[in-house]
């Protein structure tokens, strides 16, 4: 038996309903912020996430799908492509391309899958989804203010408000900028240098070449040791103080709760001052439901103009494990099954079907072959509220029995009030 991939899966119903809830709610929120969508490819040159992602970072390491595409024109030959390990990237190098900054489309947001060869478990994929936003645009635009920053952090808290996620927890930290980091990293390198060789080997690897990244460690062994270094705070230049200070300010005044996490460093190169994340207890190990931060050089790093920009993605998977058990109750099931009884009657139950459809009414048909009680087990099988039996007699007199499921209640409804009365419940 042929099975989906390790680390791929399938969403299945009733559950695809829950995600397209999340989707809806999504959009109408976005909108609200005037966000409008992109949709990028969703394999992309190598090159733009070597570049835009960063050669050192774990993804671009070894988590890649990576192949030499063969392809039949000779330009195709030997071009190294990757599916997607995150979407910034293609969304920088789209608003790059298509000079999206001079046509005033600074907000923008997607939904889509994206792929990384990690270790698969609960709460991790190798095809995962990821719902984002990025605010990016001409410093002209306002993109660099903290007044951005505080705002997608208050649309993420409006947007777990909407979909009932309670209790979750917003990290933030800000990771400086390129001219006081480099300060920070060397202060780093030297606490690490009598310490490291104790250390995991990814740590040892990281103490080398980014040593930033040691805050990713979740070996046990090695948090004694990480307690101990200097933090970013310590080290934060004028202008990072005073951001981080103007973004906590406006959160404080529309009182959106956060915690300061010193350790919190973002996966990715490009990204400086405001990082964040939002965790949900209930999550385990993979508690981080999001994440994100400012990446005011990115652009440049893929050959645009000068564009600060901030964006976060959600891990759709996990936003949707996050749902309180009452956004299940509230997935549509079938308001009626028509069972045709008898010779000759798929023909009038079909054209029942399609009235009541074009009423809004979600009906299941069943077939004339069937007998009434292998119809009543199918209907409440698909939980239908309603059978309707669509007999000779029903036909001729344009009256039809309607029986309530549950009740057992059944009454005879002339044709013209059928809708209604199913409406009506
Ligand atoms: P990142 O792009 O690494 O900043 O991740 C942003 C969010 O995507 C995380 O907070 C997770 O919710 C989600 N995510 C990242 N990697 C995976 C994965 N392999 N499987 C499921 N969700 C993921």
């Amino acid at each position: 038996m042929i099975k989906a991939p390790r680390g791929a899966r399938d969403l299945l119903p009733p559950d695809t309903a829950l995600w397209n809830f999340v989707e809806a709610t999504v959009r109408d929120v976005f909108r609200l912020y005037n966000f409008h969508e992109i949709r990028t490819p969703i394999f992309e040159e190598t090159q733009l996430f070597a570049r835009g992602v960063g050669e050192e970072t774990d993804i671009v390491s070894k988590e890649m799908y990576t192949w030499e595409d063969r392809g039949r024109a000779e330009s195709d030959k030997g071009q190294s492509l990757t599916l997607r390990p995150e979407n910034t990237a293609g969304v920088v190098r789209a608003y790059i391309e298509h000079k999206l900054g001079t046509r005033g489309l600074n907000k923008l947001f997607y939904i889509g899958p994206q792929f990384r060869r990690e270790r698969p478990q609960k709460g991790r994929y190798r095809q995962f989804y990821q719902i984002g936003a990025e605010v990016i645009g001409p410093a002209a635009s306002g993109s660099e203010s903290p007044a951005r920053d505080a705002e997608l952090l208050e649309m993420l808290g409006t947007l777990l408000d909407r979909l009932g996620i309670t209790g979750w927890t917003l990290e933030l930290n800000s990771v400086g900028c390129s001219d006081c980091r480099p300060d920070f990293n060397e202060a780093l390198r030297k606490a690490l240098e009598p310490v490291v060789d104790t250390m995991c080997s990814d740590c040892q690897r990281r103490a080398v070449n980014n040593p930033l990244r040691v805050f990713d460690c979740k070996v046990p062994a090695d948090q004694p040791i990480i307690e101990k270094l200097p933090r970013m705070s310590q080290f934060l230049d004028e202008k990072c103080r005073a951001n981080f200070a103007a973004v906590r300010e406006i959160l404080d005044a529309i009182e959106i709760p956060y915690t300061l996490n010193d350790r919190l460093v973002r996966g990715l190169d490009y990204y400086m001052r405001t990082a964040f994340e939002f965790t949900h207890g209930a999550l385990g190990a993979q508690n981080a439901i999001l994440g994100g931060g400012r990446y005011d050089g990115l652009s440049e790093a893929l050959g645009g103009p000068h564009a600060p920009g901030i964006g976060f993605a959600i891990g759709e998977d996990r936003l949707v494990m996050s749902l309180p058990q009452t956004a299940a109750s509230a997935l549509r099931k079938p308001d009626a099954y028509i069972a045709p009884l008898g010779a000759g009657m798929n023909g009038p139950a079909a054209r029942l079907a399609r009235e009541l459809r074009r009423q809004e009414i979600v009906t299941e048909l069943g077939d004339e072959t069937f007998r009434l009680k292998k119809s009543f087990e199918i209907a409440s099988k698909a939980a239908s509220l309603y059978v309707l039996i669509v007999g000779e007699n029903e036909v001729k007199s344009n009256t039809f029995a309607l029986k309530n499921i549950e009740t057992g209640e059944q009454v005879m409804v002339p044709r013209s009030e059928l809708a209604a009365k199913i409406k009506n419940k």
